[in-house]
């Protein structure tokens, strides 16, 4: 299945899952995937390392399990650290394992790491695989600008030639304020883009993973978020739940708004992914007439 024909007939309903870190066996994934498939997401997309933890050798195979369970997999896929022979052998790999959808995707840059050369933008990646195979090709953007793009506007422009190079669909950067979203869909509307943009959700459940998420992506945080966080931060099961509870409360905003999709950034937790999906699945089902 194609997923850019998944759009306009539902909100689009997906998850994101990691491989399992280096050394780890493939295997400790199958579990999550296992409870994850009840749920009966739309599609569940992979991530890929661009270098660092070295995981991406898996994500191949994880997504072939999600493919098993009659899930559509997409695979992500970071250009970066890699030569166009390197991404040939990868797209060997998924072209193997019958995988039509990839996010073609730059991957941040690793100090530690010399970029390659061939491919500098995700854009030049995009512009590759539609020389190499009629993939389905999705794209991340940021609704809060990308850190390293010096200015929105600049960012949008540089989305809209992401677009025009072949993406078909769109998935944000998490975060936490849908006022943010609202005000990207706008201009990137003006811009002329007009594939569908799914909303990345990232349900934040512990202490540890709004630090690093903040950090590392540099979401706005609204001030009702704050003082949630603030309030059970020492109480995992209430900080949990409250976590929970604000992800719904944005996607059910969301949804009333008529976004195309919600990317929900599992983080391998099939627990929270499952009480969020029970939670929303009359209102993502919902016909979209009124
Ligand atoms: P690009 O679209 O290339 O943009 C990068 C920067 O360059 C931006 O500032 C942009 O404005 C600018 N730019 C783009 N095109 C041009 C141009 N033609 N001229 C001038 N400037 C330009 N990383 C991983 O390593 N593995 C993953 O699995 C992964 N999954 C992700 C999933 C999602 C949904 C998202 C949102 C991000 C993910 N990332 C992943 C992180 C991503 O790789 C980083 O955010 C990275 O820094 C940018 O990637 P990109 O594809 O958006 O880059």
């Amino acid at each position: 299945m194609r997923v850019s024909e998944l759009f306009g007939k539902k909100t689009v309903f997906s998850f994101e899952v990691f491989p399992p870190k280096k050394d780890s066996p493939v295997e400790v994934i199958y579990d999550t995937l296992e409870e994850l498939k009840n749920l009966s997401p739309d599609f569940i997309s992979v991530t890929f390392s661009a270098g660092g933890s070295g995981n991406g050798h898996l994500a191949c195979a994880v997504a072939s399990k999600i493919k098993e369970y009659g899930i559509t997999p997409v695979i992500h896929l970071p250009c970066i650290n890699y030569s166009k022979a390197e991404i040939d052998s990868t797209l060997a790999e998924i072209d193997a394992c019958g995988i039509e959808n990839i996010l073609a995707l730059r991957g941040d840059i690793n100090p530690d790491i010399p970029p390659k050369t061939d491919f500098r933008y995700a854009s030049d990646l995009i512009k590759y695989l539609r020389t190499r195979g009629d993939y389905d090709i999705a794209a991340a953007c940021y609704p809060e600008v990308h850190p390293e793009a010096d200015s929105f506007v600049d960012d949008i422009r540089n989305l809209k030639i992401k677009v025009d190079s072949g993406a078909e669909h769109l998935i944000t950067q998490l975060f936490f304020d849908n006022d943010s979203f609202y005000e990207f869909r706008e201009k990137a509307a003006i811009a002329g883009i007009n594939v569908p943009i799914e909303a990345g959700i990232m349900p934040v459940v512990n202490k540890k993973q709004i630090e690093r998420m903040v950090t590392t992506c540099g979401a706005s945080l609204p001030k009702k978020f704050v003082r949630i966080m603030q309030r059970y931060e020492h109480n995992p099961e209430a900080l949990r739940d409250a976590g929970i509870a604000y992800a719904i409360d944005q996607i059910v905003d969301l949804a009333t708004e008529g976004v195309d999709g919600i990317h929900l950034y599992t983080m391998n937790k099939p627990y929270v992914a499952k009480r969020i999906s029970e939670a929303v699945s009359g209102i993502i089902g919902a016909s979209y007439e009124t």
